[in-house]
């Protein structure tokens, strides 16, 4: 009691002066940041998935150091640079987990047409009559573009000359995993697989230990490949710890014809040759049995799920929601521009991968909002092995994040930020991004690359592409 007296005479005799030395120690015991971004909501993906009203991000070098209310953040930080946006919601950076990014210069070249005509009648002829590193250069600035002014912050590339690939995703500022494709025919990087083998080695030890860039090994599928390409690619993918990425059983037909070469299915095929022996992302798996993914739950496989490809090619309906159920890492993808899909616009995947469950199971609870959004954040990062860097908004990991405005049309009202980011937000909406601590898009507007020049350049490969097939 006598204590209490004498503070509070000590408080009142000292009041000015205690809160000035206040101030002054809490701006002393503030923690330096780069950055602060606030949002009206803050989707952080984290383990108990917390939405946080009014909250906002701390991002130091290029790591997340605090997330959570507003108020909370901005009484523990001092940045040095600041971004409000109270009409967005922050979430984090989208994850494609499969595209071939310079293929955006063939978007369109031929449409409505099945996988295996696709290829052969028009994408392998055109390939062969057009692709350079100067090519792959170009086409991957227009993906990269599109991708990162669409939110997506990571992709997974399968391509020719994917070193160029992974120059241009630095020049870009965006994360990737990216696949040099070997396939067993002669193509504008390699006369054989043995010299493509080469290529790629000599590709993961550049890029070995790069901040943005995994490299990796892609052999495209087991319909292209040999047994000993196949074999030669896992061994290559682990000496340097890459991961390896592949094409698997996307159509009925690469199952038939398995089936009739093998009597057994791609999966069973793939892991009968040690394939699945070490980190591995498998594009599609649309034609996968209960044995199959007993397969890839065993090995750990990541799946990319790509339902616009899936649906445009009429591939079929991958089983994600049994694959799901077994733990088997699922994530999203756009596939390529030319005829797959046409675009890398991962808000349409979100929409897309969950309607497609509800309409072929005729349940409306069978994949909702929430599971296609983890799917393309920390699902996707769990796919690429990456999921203790980056994924969710959560304090170290890195700072790959976005801002989505919710002030236009088809953005209000809004009862649940999960349910308009899948259901309502276009890629248009997407107003600000953030890779690996450095902004790359505000406002709208690509920082990084050269927005202008990119589109001048698709326009004159369009012409040179159609002169080419005729
Ligand atoms: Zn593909």
């Amino acid at each position: 009691m006598h204590r209490t007296c004498s503070s509070a005479r000590w408080g009142r005799r000292f009041r000015l002066p205690t809160f000035g030395l206040f101030l002054l120690a809490s701006t002393l015991a503030a923690e330096p940041a780069d950055w602060i971004w606030s949002g009206r909501y803050v989707i952080t993906m984290d383990a108990p998935r917390r939405v946080i009203e009014n909250g906002a991000v701390a991002v130091r070098g290029d790591r997340i150091v605090g997330v959570g209310a507003r108020t909370e953040i901005d009484s523990r930080f001092q940045p040095k640079q600041r971004l409000d946006r109270p009409d967005a919601i922050l979430a984090p950076g989208l994850i494609n987990t499969h595209t071939h990014a310079a293929m955006s210069l063939f978007r369109g070249i031929a449409d409505d047409l099945k996988l295996q005509d696709w290829l052969n009648r028009f994408i392998f002829p055109a390939e062969a009559k057009n692709v350079s590193p100067e090519f792959v250069r170009w086409g991957t600035r227009l993906g990269a573009l599109e991708m990162l002014l669409g939110g997506t912050t990571t992709f997974t590339d399968m391509y020719y000359f994917e070193d160029v690939v992974a120059d241009v995703a630095k020049e870009a500022g965006m994360r990737g995993v990216l696949g040099e494709t070997i396939i067993g025919f002669p193509v504008a990087d390699a006369k054989t697989p043995a010299d493509s083998l080469r290529f790629t080695e000599g590709y993961l030890a550049r890029f070995r230990n790069d901040p943005l860039v995994v490299p990796a090994v892609a052999p495209h599928a087991i319909y292209t490949n040999s047994d000993e390409t196949l074999r030669a690619a896992r061994a290559l993918a682990n000496k340097y710890g890459a991961p390896l990425i592949i094409h698997v059983s996307e159509t009925k037909k690469e199952n038939d014809d398995e089936q009739a070469k093998r009597h057994m299915t791609p999966v069973k095929a793939l892991d009968t040759l040690g394939v699945f022996n070490g980190r591995t992302v498998a594009a599609h798996c649309v034609w996968v049995n209960d044995a199959d993914m007993a397969i890839l739950k065993n090995r750990a496989v990541g799946v990319a799920h790509c339902p616009s490809s899936n649906m445009k090619l009429a591939s079929g309906v991958a089983p994600v929601l049994k694959m799901r159920a077994l733990g088997i890492a699922v994530g999203l993808g756009t596939d390529s521009s030319a005829g797959s899909n046409n675009d890398v616009n991962m808000f349409e995947e979100l929409d897309l991968a969950a309607k497609l469950q509800k309409v072929t199971t005729l349940d409306p609870q069978a994949l909702p909002a929430s599971a296609a959004l983890e799917m393309a954040t920390i699902g996707g990062a769990r796919v690429l092995g990456l999921e203790k860097e980056i994924g969710s908004l959560e304090a170290g990991k890195r700072a790959d994040m976005i801002a989505v405005r919710l002030d236009r049309a088809n953005a209000v009202p809004l009862y649940d930020p999960i349910s308009q980011m899948v259901y309502a937000l276009k890629a248009e909406d997407v107003r600000d991004v953030m890779v690996n601590g450095k902004p790359v898009v505000r406002d709208g507007q690509i920082l990084t690359l050269d927005q202008r020049a990119i589109l001048a350049k698709a326009a004159e490969y369009g012409l040179k592409v159609k002169a080419s097939l005729k």
